[in-house]
């Protein structure tokens, strides 16, 4: 459906003005936290059309995230800026191939996945940067590796000669104490260290959404993954 240039230009203001806010909290945040490090903002387009890709890059911002395959391939199609594409959701071993197509894999949570993936990307002749998505809050519903098992997990991940381990990614329980926020993204600072000690480069921690960044960038993120802040609410959220 063709939109007016008039709503394109609201909708692109509305997503600029959000941006330079949130930029703003990020940098109070940094500031506060004392980590010293520099923040990506990933503006998280699911469930928005290509528009939002648009209106990110427009705004200065150019790192998106999806959380399924195929939405972002048919958003790749759509667009035709240069942003760094990030997979932040659960990935099956089907779309290891696809997963090629992305800056940085950020929900690697198994070796099956992580095998699966090296050979993607050798296939495609090139190096993949992922992050190991682990499962601080233990909640079952929650995909990620156990803190317990990351050690050895990243022991073995050193034979995956075309992936780049490059830190850990974590969600925080939704609605959590402040208290348990900070503790789940001290263990996921802590599972970092792991990866660094077992010889992985792992500069980065991917964590905090729209409701808690500020929060995960006191803690040390460096990748925080921000939808409805910058979007809006999503038509269905997924
Ligand atoms: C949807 C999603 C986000 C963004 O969530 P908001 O609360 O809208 O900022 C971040 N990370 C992951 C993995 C997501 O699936």
């Amino acid at each position: 459906m063709p939109i007016s240039d008039s709503t394109v230009s609201r909708f692109d203001a509305e997503v600029s003005s959000r941006v330079v806010e949130v930029r703003e909290r990020i940098a109070a945040a940094t500031a506060r936290g004392g980590h010293g490090q520099a923040v990506t903002l990933v503006a998280v387009t699911k469930t928005h059309g290509p528009e939002a890709v648009l209106a990110a890059w427009r705004a200065g911002v150019h790192d998106v995230g999806e959380n399924r395959v195929q939405e972002a391939e048919d958003k790749m199609a759509r667009v035709d800026v240069p942003v760094r594409w990030h997979l932040i959701g659960h990935l099956q071993r089907n779309k290891a191939r696809a997963a090629t197509r992305f800056a940085l894999v950020h929900g690697v949570d198994s070796e099956r996945l992580a095998d699966a993936l090296d050979q993607a990307a050798r296939a495609a002749a090139r190096t993949l940067d992922v992050l190991m998505q682990v499962n601080i809050s233990g909640e079952d519903t929650k995909s990620g590796v156990e803190p317990g098992a990351v050690s050895a997990l990243a022991e073995r991940w050193h034979a995956l000669r075309n992936l780049r381990v490059m830190g850990a990614m974590v969600m925080a329980p939704l609605d959590a104490p402040e208290a348990v926020l900070r503790a789940v993204f001290a263990g996921a600072r802590h599972a970092r260290t792991v990866l660094q000690h077992a010889g992985h480069p792992a500069p980065w921690l991917s964590m905090g959404m729209s409701g808690d960044y500020e929060i995960a960038i006191e803690e040390g993120a460096t990748h925080v993954r921000l939808g409805t802040v910058l979007f809006g609410s999503r038509v269905s959220p997924t």
